[in-house]
């Protein structure tokens, strides 16, 4: 069979938020841009994205980006880079009029400016009382942005390749990426991209968890297809837990419930926050909130018959204020917890949402890593979203920042590829070897018969991580997840799809999907075992303190023999005077 070959200059993996938005700047510069995404772009996780999207406007009270660069250093617990957070809080203003202008239709205040709601983590004044800052299209903010993005996209004649997936980078003798290989899911055929540049946008990988707010789609696809092409991920221990999904399922009540006035209570009925953060109490950061839901429930003090969750209320706010501000949340815990928020508690406990680490990247969206110099970007190779690490989330990632975090960084991203394309004149030819490699990866998946099953094994991996790479961890615990891990990672190179009718190729891609996922949950493991503090979502029963002098650097993991690297975090900001660390209290 001779492979197709299509032609690009840019190619973009990914149709979520952080691609869309990188491919408008580059297809209004008439760039020829082709976005790859495995599902219909507005299927894209950056659909399900609730509560909303950070910016000071100042429009429900007095705000500064200067705060809410602080609130950000602070929440990451000084683990983000301090430049590049400048850069995401001082753009953001400009972003969200942007996305204003170009269609999203946002939530309004009587004087018809941008509605803003409360989220955790945010304060006037470096510290001081809570702020407004998160701009809100009722409780589908991520929705309006997609779809907003997608038809401007459309309008500007991006090329989409809908329902392909991703296989592998291809990089020349020197390390440069020249293309991509792709899959067409309807046929099975494999697809060579040719392009100049190549941007991830592959969003997160929440599904090495067992209990999620990602959808199914959020396997690490991007990032793993960095390990295999010899780049490490970075900060993958620290992955975030949502206080409030719906306890025993997962799915997502946004912290917009919480914003507009909602609280949590322990099976005493009492309002424990007020216990863990006496000044920001329910909007206390996330990784604090969850961590205080999970000690009650230790204790004894949870709610329901096995004592096995909290609850969340919103019934006091009124059902007109919960049908204005927070419907599509209303009906998720309908369908899923049978229960009118509107009327009674729902049921919450921890579940995993949002992977902080990622592709390292500068705030150019250029992958660092040429050469194994993590100063020297790869050629020809971006990466924003989810799926990168810059870091502004550091150690724990704020709501309402990533949505801002994929917009920022997806027009930085088209900018930087333009400036390259410009330097960079002439195409550079794919060796025939990258294109042979990439295509025996493939066709050792291509195997059809009886073996150990894609479904079992990516149960148990999720299974594994849930238990033994928690809200909470131990040196023991991660040690015994560590084994348990390799030892799957192991096993699925002895999967076997075992779909023959070749429907869609379902089967094949679940498989795909699972080596990815593997990979995943290996680098999360193992950087969580090696770090031994406590900072942000990385909880240490053991080393409970957070250690700066020896644990202020960002996590670098590698697939290969030497498994770990270091390196030290960006404290000086752009502009503005750094912001060194201290404790961490709401
Ligand atoms: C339920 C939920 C609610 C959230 N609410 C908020 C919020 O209110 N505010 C906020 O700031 N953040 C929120 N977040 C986080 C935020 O939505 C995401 O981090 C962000 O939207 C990610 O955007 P992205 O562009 O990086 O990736 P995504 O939107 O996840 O898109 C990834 C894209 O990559 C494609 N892709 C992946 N692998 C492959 C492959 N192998 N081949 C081809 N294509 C591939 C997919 O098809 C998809 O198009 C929420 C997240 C969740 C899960």
């Amino acid at each position: 069979m001779t492979l197709r070959r299509r032609t690009f200059d840019t190619v973009v993996v990914g149709a979520g938020g952080g691609g869309l938005r990188a491919a408008l700047q580059l297809a209004n510069e008439n760039v020829r841009v082709a976005v790859v995404s495995k599902v219909f772009p507005t299927r894209s996780h950056t659909v399900a994205a609730q509560g909303g999207i950070n910016a000071a406007l100042g429009n429900v009270m007095d705000d500064d980006w200067r705060w809410h660069m602080y609130d950000t250093i602070k929440g990451s617990d000084w683990l983000g880079d301090q430049d590049a957070i400048e850069y995401m809080c001082r753009s953001a203003y400009k972003l969200v009029t942007e996305l204003e202008h170009a269609g999203v239709p946002f939530s309004r205040l009587e004087n018809g400016t941008i509605y803003q709601r409360p989220f955790g983590g945010q304060s006037q004044n470096y510290g001081g009382a809570q702020a407004a800052r998160t701009c809100a299209a009722a409780d589908r903010t991520g929705h309006a942005i997609l779809h907003s993005l997608y038809q401007q996209n459309l309008a500007a004649q991006t090329h989409f390749f809908d329902e392909y997936f991703a296989l592998d980078l291809l990089r020349d003798e020197e390390g440069r990426v020249v293309g991509l290989l792709a899959l067409e899911i309807a046929t099975g055929e494999p697809l060579l991209l040719d392009a100049k540049t190549v941007l991830l946008a592959t969003g997160g990988a929440g599904q090495i968890f067992k209990t999620t707010t990602n959808a199914m789609i959020n396997t690490g696809d991007g990032m793993a297809m960095v390990l295999r092409a010899g780049i490490p991920l970075q900060d993958m221990e620290f992955f975030q837990f949502h206080p409030t999904g719906i306890a025993g399922k997962g799915m997502l009540l946004s912290e917009g419930a919480r914003g507009e006035g909602g609280y949590l209570i322990n099976g005493e009925g009492e309002r424990f926050m007020e216990r863990y953060a006496p000044n920001a109490k329910d909007l206390a950061s996330r990784d604090v909130v969850s961590r205080a839901i999970f000690l009650e429930v230790e204790a004894g003090r949870g709610c329901g018959i096995n004592k096995d969750h909290v609850l969340l209320k919103v019934d006091h706010l009124g059902e007109e204020v919960v049908k204005k501000r927070l419907p599509a949340i209303r009906d998720l815990a309908l369908t899923f917890a049978h229960l009118d928020m509107a009327r009674e508690p729902i049921p919450v406990y921890p579940t995993a949402h949002y992977t902080m680490g990622g592709i390292p990247t500068n705030r150019f969206g250029e992958v660092l890593g040429q050469d194994g110099r993590m100063d020297l970007p790869v050629q020809g190779l971006f990466a924003v979203g989810e799926c990168a690490c810059v870091s502004v989330h550091g150690a724990n990632r704020l709501g309402g920042n990533s949505l801002l975090d994929i917009v920022v960084f997806g027009r930085a991203a088209g900018n930087r590829i333009l400036q390259y394309h410009r330097d960079h004149k002439h195409r550079l030819t794919i060796p025939e070897g990258a294109i042979s490699h990439a295509m025996e990866r493939l066709n050792r998946w291509t195997r059809y018969g009886e073996g150990e099953s894609t479904a079992l094994l990516r149960d148990e991996l999720k299974e594994v991580m849930e238990r033994y790479c928690g809200v909470y961890r131990t040196e023991e615990m991660l040690q015994d997840g560590m084994e348990k891990v390799r030892e799957l990672r192991k096993r699925v190179e002895s999967v076997v799809v075992q779909d023959q009718s070749k429907v869609f190729n379902t089967a094949l891609i679940e498989a795909l999907e699972l080596e990815n996922l593997a990979d995943i949950a290996l680098a999360t493991v193992v950087s969580a075992l090696a770090r031994k503090e406590s900072r942000g979502a990385h909880s240490r029963i053991d080393y409970p303190e957070r250690d700066d002098d020896k644990w202020m650097v960002h996590t670098l993991f590698s697939l290969g023999d030497s498994e770990l690297d270091y390196k030290p975090v960006n404290m000086e900001p752009l502009t503005e005077p750094s912001i060194p660390p201290k404790a961490r209290v709401y």
